[in-house]
């Protein structure tokens, strides 16, 4: 492909700036323009105010060729959005009937009574492309400046997502010749550290297409692998490539792809090897059971769970979990017993994980203090000990 296409959003809203309202749009536009192969550069969030509006547009229309606005579209003073690109553009707003009518015609179909202030929703930049919303009052419209486009889509996120895929990247497609294929695939890696990885697979993050990147949430990262290309068979040829070289680099720490979590895989992999698992926990809001119990559908593999282990300070921790996953291991009949015990005096929060095997007793055992939320701690304990299992039932398969 030539040079790459890129666009920017303005994210429209007081409401915004204030945190009552999260910009989840921007992340939704970003996210489905990526899948064009478009790629988002900058977003820009501004109040409810004319000149920051403006100044954000200029700068972002000066910079890339598709720029977004959400929100900022609605029938009141506050609404700035359709001033604020006219007087990006240098245009003036022009009083358009049949955007007019349309909207009389949409407050007419729902039996509602439309205030003269939503006469306002049909004034446009002279010499915009308007676009009929068929799912809320609030028109939009497109601005084309030379081979720019400035496109404005209503703030409400459902009217958003409507417009967008129904109107705005079909016209964005036609528009800019955009044939490409994109995918994306994920591979987790578990029990080993984020730095780990990337200094085995630095290569590869500074690889243009695919673009590799990181992503770490307690305990699991995520190695993401996006490609793109003429064909669908090029694109996949491209993300074999690497992921090859990711298997080869990082081998039994992948413990699987996609929406594959690391519960998903150690119930998979015991079902396969006929064998079961029992969980011992205190501390974790059940997290390690939930999530066996949620991968086990039909509830063959994971058998039991004991709930309210223990309660001890964490520097005894290790020594007690220990002691409980090997005593449950001879009392309860399951080929594995995982323990994740989380204690929390204050801000110290200490978890204690173990695994316990039928074959050979004790696996492994560990114990860490940290200074974090107990949730997060909960969820890295279980991914801790899931982890570890993973690395055994590789090693013996
Ligand atoms: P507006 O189009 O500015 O009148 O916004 C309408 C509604 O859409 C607001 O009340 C917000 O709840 C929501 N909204 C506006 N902007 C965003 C945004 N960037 N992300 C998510 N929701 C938004
Ligand atoms: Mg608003």
């Amino acid at each position: 492909m030539s040079e790459k296409l890129t666009a920017q959003i303005v994210a429209i809203g007081t409401e915004l700036l204030l945190g009552n309202t999260v910009d989840t749009n921007s992340a939704y536009i970003a996210k489905e323009l990526g899948k064009q192969g478009i790629l988002v550069k900058g977003v820009a969030v501004e109040g409810d105010d004319q000149s920051r509006i403006v100044s954000a547009l200029q700068k972002a229309l000066s910079e890339s060729a598709v720029v977004f606005t959400t929100g900022g579209l609605g029938p009141t003073v506050d609404d700035k959005t359709r001033s604020s690109v006219a007087a990006a553009v240098g245009r003036e707003l022009i009083f358009d009937e049949d955007l007019l009518k349309q909207i009389e015609a949409r407050f007419a179909k729902f039996k509602r009574k439309m205030k003269p202030n939503n006469a306002t929703q049909a004034y446009i930049p002279a010499n915009a492309i308007a676009l009929e919303n068929p799912v809320g009052t609030a028109p939009c419209f497109i601005v084309e400046e030379g081979d720019k486009a400035l496109i404005s889509l209503p703030g409400v996120p459902r009217e958003m997502k409507y417009m967008l895929h129904n109107v705005v990247i079909p016209y964005l497609r036609k528009r800019y010749n955009i044939n490409q294929v994109l995918k994306t695939k994920t591979l987790h890696v578990v029990g080993m550290g984020e730095s780990d990885i990337d200094s085995r697979i630095s290569h590869l993050e500074e690889l243009e297409n695919p673009i590799v990147g990181l992503g770490a949430h307690a305990g699991v990262v995520d190695i993401r692998i996006t490609a793109s290309g003429d064909s669908e068979a090029e694109v996949d040829q491209l993300i074999a490539d690497v992921e090859t070289e990711a298997r080869a680099q990082l081998g039994e720490a992948i413990y699987g792809e996609d929406g594959e979590t690391p519960a998903d895989a150690v119930i998979r992999m015991l079902r396969a090897r006929q064998q079961t698992i029992y969980a011992v926990e205190s501390g974790t809001a059940s997290l390690l059971a939930s999530r066996l119990a949620a991968a086990d559908v039909g509830g063959e593999t994971f058998v039991g769970a004991d709930l309210g282990a223990t309660k001890v300070h964490g520097s005894q921790l290790e020594p007690v979990v220990e002691a409980l996953v090997t005593s449950k291991g001879t009392t309860v009949n399951a080929d594995f017993v995982c323990a994740n015990v989380v204690t929390s005096e204050g801000k110290d929060v200490s978890y204690g994980t173990a695994v316990w095997t039928k074959a050979s007793g004790l696996l492994y055992s560990h114990h860490t203090d940290v200074s974090a939320n107990a949730a997060y701690v909960s969820s890295w304990g279980a991914n801790a000990c899931m982890a570890r299992l993973l690395k055994y039932l590789r090693e013996v398969s």
